[in-house]
């Protein structure tokens, strides 16, 4: 009997504010990949589609799927539990489907840890600047916030991105859709120990005092 190929696992990371909920959002669109709902105890922000953009439950709840080890990775992250559905990932994969999951660091660490097959692509922005612009600009952050995050981008999260296995810049959307395809697709790219990328970013985050 002819044996299915699995699906790739792929999971994505980036500073915040770098855009990668849009840019994931737009590649889900276009081309035929299974993304995972994470459950979440934070509330629904405005816009959010319950089951869409996340399964909204209690921490009650939450920690009673910990126990059924429900989850394939979770995490607390600034107060509130983010977790992965293991079934609807593993059913996914069996079934051929390549799979998105969009979570943060710890997380995507946790799952390279599970299943090492998994390919880690973590998204930077052009600059430091521009990524400064964007957290501005999206205008949900005060201004401590702001400085708060950038200096978490130049500190743990540059530390943590050396270890994905490969980088996307998200400096032009259409380019960066393309580029998070041809990725998943082939796992070549730029590996962040073959190429300058982060420390320029961290040099310029440093210089301006992020
Ligand atoms: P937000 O509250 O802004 O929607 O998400 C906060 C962070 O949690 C983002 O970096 C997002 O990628 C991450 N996240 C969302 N779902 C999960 C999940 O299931 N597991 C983990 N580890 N992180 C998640």
């Amino acid at each position: 009997m002819c044996e299915r190929k699995k699906g790739t696992l792929a999971v994505i990371s980036g500073f915040s504010g770098v855009g990668k909920g849009t840019i994931v959002e737009a590649l889900v669109r276009r081309y035929p990949y299974a993304l995972s709902v994470s459950a979440t105890t934070r509330d629904p922000r405005p816009g959010e589609i319950p089951d869409v953009s996340y399964h909204y439950i209690t921490r009650e709840d939450f920690e009673e799927r910990i126990a059924k080890n429900d989850f394939f990775e979770y995490t607390e992250y600034v107060g509130n539990y983010y977790g992965t559905p293991k079934s609807f990932v593993m059913q996914k994969l069996e079934e051929g489907q390549d799979v998105i999951l969009e979570i943060e660091s710890d997380g995507a660490l946790k799952v390279r840890a599970q299943y090492p097959e998994a390919l880690l692509i973590y998204m930077i922005p052009p600059t430091m600047s521009e990524l400064k612009r964007r957290l501005v600009g999206r205008g949900t952050e005060s201004e401590e916030k702001v400085a708060k995050r950038l200096h978490q981008a130049v500190t743990i999260e540059m530390e943590r991105a050396r270890v994905y296995d490969l980088l996307v810049v998200n400096e032009d959307k259409e380019a960066c859709i393309e580029e998070l395809h041809h990725m998943i697709q082939t796992r070549e790219g730029k590996k962040p120990s073959e190429t300058d990328l982060l420390d320029k970013l961290e040099a310029e985050g440093k210089a301006l005092g992020m």
